[in-house]
């Protein structure tokens, strides 16, 4: 089969996947000649029945508003979310808002919303970093924390004063792994991006404003900068490292552009799973029937996720629509041989099996995350 994927593939898809929004991307698949309708907008009546009798979870969101709208579309679409909070700078303080943001909303969502709790990586040449970060999730762990997330400034941007960078498997941060396993929680690694980010500037490329806008992103302009292969050997060493310690690679573990990568990944360490948030595209853009077998054997290691978020600013009503078209798109994709737009191509739906469909969207959550799912509040 022919995981790897087309160059000019990872090109296109490239910025919607960098900037961890969903992508609407082409996708090859059917001729768009085709004289079937491609089925588009919200779940119709029947569909949402299907959908909610799947008791979805999306393992991958980031919600920092308290927000009505949202609590009662997950309501409707019986959907359990894991509501992520993310250390963005060196500033504590906005760590410690976006924590009482997530905080706020998981307690408010009457049970839908779980919180994945994090600890700050800009701090650790502080001699407290241990005690302090442990601390913190374990505060965390004690109000329904299911999950730890370390995010890609851990090796693409946190650095000591003489521009070594600081990877995921720097000693430092053992005694908080060990932390996560021993209170039987999950590690949720969001380590790397997409490949581009890597390579010389493609005016082409769909992500090319984004890194001329986001240099703190754009590797191949820093210097010392580690490869994208260096920083997944890193997280590779934590896997290996910690062996009892569950972790779920976000964004297909960042090998989204080669299946064959990271089917070997799945089949090497037996701790790691992943999910598909803000990944999809590349899902969509495989062969069907290699989607569809790759899927199959690996069904007990992924993960449905999306990446939505909310910010606290944003309007809730537009990201509620976003967010229910995007879980009716997915949905007829993975359960249904509907045929789909994608921007001015059309894919046919992969119909996956029902028991496959249940592990992807609600039994791998609770197995990789337990306690995704907290009793009613
Ligand atoms: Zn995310």
């Amino acid at each position: 089969m022919k995981w790897q994927l087309a160059w000019t593939f990872l090109l296109i898809y490239a910025a919607a996947a960098v900037c961890g929004c969903r992508a609407t991307l082409p996708a090859q698949g059917t001729s768009s000649s085709a004289i079937e309708a491609p089925v588009t907008g919200p779940f119709a009546v029947q569909e949402l029945q299907q959908f909610t009798a799947l008791d979805p979870i999306d393992t991958h969101t980031h919600v920092y508003q308290n927000a009505p709208e949202l609590i009662a579309l997950l309501e409707r679409l019986n959907l359990h979310i894991l509501d992520i909070v993310v250390a963005r700078d060196p500033d504590q303080k906005s760590l410690d808002v976006e924590r009482r943001q997530v905080s706020d909303f998981v307690n408010n969502s009457h049970g839908h919303a779980t919180m994945c709790t994090t600890f700050d990586p800009f701090l650790y040449r502080e001699p407290s970093f241990k005690k302090t970060a442990i601390a913190e999730i374990d505060g965390d762990f004690n109000h329904g924390a299911a999950a730890v997330k370390i995010w890609k400034n851990i090796g693409e941007q946190v650095k000591d004063p003489k521009g070594n960078y600081l990877m995921p498997d720097d000693p430092v941060f053992e005694p908080i792994y060990k932390e996560i396993s021993d209170r039987d929680k999950t590690l949720i690694a969001h380590v790397a991006d997409p490949n581009t980010i890597w390579e010389p500037p493609t005016p082409k490329a769909a992500d090319y404003e984004y890194y001329m806008h986001h240099p703190e992103w754009y590797m191949y302009k820093k210097a010392n900068a580690p490869s994208k292969a260096a920083i997944l050997v890193a997280r590779d060493h934590v896997l290996e490292m910690n062996p009892k310690l569950r972790v779920v690679g976000a964004h297909l573990g960042s090998m989204e552009a080669d299946f064959k990568q990271l089917a070997d990944h799945l089949d090497r360490y037996p701790n790691f799973a992943v999910d598909i948030a803000a990944r999809m595209p590349y899902v969509v853009m495989l062969p069907r029937a290699d989607a569809i077998a790759f899927i199959e054997k690996y069904q007990d290691r992924l993960i449905y996720a999306t990446d939505h978020s909310l910010a606290a600013e944003a309007k809730a009503q537009d990201a509620v629509k976003q967010w229910e078209s995007s879980y009716a798109f997915d949905w007829r994709f993975l359960a249904t041989s509907d045929l789909l737009q994608y921007r001015d191509h059309q894919v046919q739906g992969l119909a996956l099996p029902p028991a496959v469909l249940h592990k992807l969207y609600h039994d791998n959550a609770l197995h990789w995350i337990p306690g995704v799912i907290t009793a009613q509040r």
